[in-house]
């Protein structure tokens, strides 16, 4: 007799089940947790077929450079597999501050701390340096770890419309008065929309407000500005324009793990504090190393960057050329997001984009709304012009012939 688990009839467990039997129905397979040969990067090894990838987030092409594996592996040779601590107790090699003096100084800021993952930056910077009489606003696209962290400061909390500033200034005028302190959560590049925010009116706010500015610069940082300095070299600001400046070492830094940078006191405080660093083990040898070769690469090597954001800009148009409308269509973020709406249908289209070789994530609810599915392309400086080409035919031809079907 197959046993019943006790969590089968959790409301959740019965509609992932359910949303599974759909998708499998409609799809063919779960085009979730397919595992992959190789690197990831403009194209993709999986089941025994090379396809071309938009489904990573190896922007620069470094994560398998050989100067980036090369470092990872004398890090492995030099200290081992693990630090074996927290940083605070035992576990700090002299990797962990070069690799944060060095991304101090690449962003302009005083200083900077690396944690073990991106996400736990934002839940853990968030929650320990905001409280119960504070107030935070946050976008409503807001990554699920800014908001987590803006759950566990227990703040009085206001999302605002995508990149709505006026509705942001309402809100600020509204609720300031009533907090103690005040908190504004915005990204350098959305992962849903692939666009940004107005920095220049968004940090005028922030001060008008008296409110402090964080944005998490996950996919900007590498990939924005003329030499990949992010939003702020964008818009020709200087980095002091942000208060708290999250990263994250996985995306254009090849690594893993996430950072803050902003003011000394600032990240002294969160050094000797945070708990999600002082209670978790340091960044691995090899991810230490792995990311201060790729800061230096970017560094040295910008053309990488400039190359990323003509590829983006490409791809967009001639995405638009074969009359796929996008919203955007003039960003050169490396984000490109095609609308597709209907879920079972985005499914589809990503299965036959499967079978004609090319790899693309649908984006489905609980990400976006049940009716605003999304077919996401990741951008790579390593994509060739060809394989763009190539994509932007196959997505015109199955947006034509994959129409809603009703599933039951
Ligand atoms: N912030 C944003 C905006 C992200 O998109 C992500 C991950 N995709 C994270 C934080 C978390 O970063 P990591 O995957 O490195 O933990």
């Amino acid at each position: 007799m197959t046993k019943i688990s006790k969590f089968a009839n959790l409301p959740g467990v019965r509609l992932l089940k359910e949303r599974m039997r759909k998708t499998l129905q409609s799809n063919g397979m779960i085009p979730f947790f397919l595992p992959h040969q190789g690197v990831s990067g403009a194209s993709i090894e999986v089941g025994g077929r090379t396809l071309i990838n938009y489904s990573g987030y190896n922007y620069l092409g470094l994560a398998g450079h050989p100067e980036v594996v090369s470092e990872a592996k004398r890090a492995i040779d030099r200290f081992g597999t693990t630090v074996s601590a927290s940083r605070i107790v035992s576990g700090e090699i002299p990797l962990h501050r070069e690799l944060e003096r060095e991304l101090a100084d690449f962003l302009g800021a005083e200083d900077c701390l690396v944690y073990v993952s991106g996400y736990n930056t934002n839940v853990t910077t968030i929650g320990h340096l905001y409280g119960h009489r504070d107030l935070i606003l946050h976008d409503d696209q807001s990554h699920n770890s800014l908001l987590n962290g803006c759950l566990l400061a227990r703040a009085r909390r206001h999302g605002y419309e995508h990149n709505n500033l006026d509705q942001l200034e309402h809100l600020l005028k509204r609720e300031r008065a009533a907090s103690k302190r005040a908190l504004v959560v915005a990204e350098g590049v959305y992962s849903m929309s692939g666009d940004f925010p107005d920095l220049k009116r968004l940090s005028e706010l922030c001060v008008q407000f008296d409110a402090e500015l964080l944005l998490d610069e996950a996919h900007s940082v590498g990939t924005l500005g003329p030499t990949g300095r992010g939003l702020t070299e964008h818009f020709g600001l200087p980095q002091s324009t942000i208060d708290i400046q999250i990263g994250t070492l996985s995306k254009a830094l090849s690594s893993c793990g996430g950072f803050v940078a902003g003011d000394g006191t600032l990240i002294e405080y969160l050094r000797y504090s945070a708990p999600g660093f002082i209670y978790s083990v340091g960044l691995p040898p090899s991810e230490t190393a792995a990311a201060l070769a790729a800061l230096r690469i970017l560094r040295r090597e910008p053309e990488r960057v400039a190359r990323l954001q003509e590829r983006s800009r490409q791809f967009r148009s001639e995405l638009v050329s074969r009359g796929i409308e996008l919203a955007g269509a003039d960003l050169s973020s490396p984000v490109v997001p095609v609308f597709v709406g209907d879920q079972q249908r985005c499914m589809r289209i990503s299965r036959a984009l499967f079978d004609a070789g090319i790899h693309v994530q649908p984006v489905i609810y609980p990400a976006v709304p049940m009716d605003g599915a999304l077919l996401r392309f990741f951008i790579t400086a390593d994509h060739s012009l060809p394989q763009l080409v190539k994509t932007a035919d196959e997505v015109a031809a199955m947006m034509e012939t994959q129409q809603t079907l009703e599933v039951n």
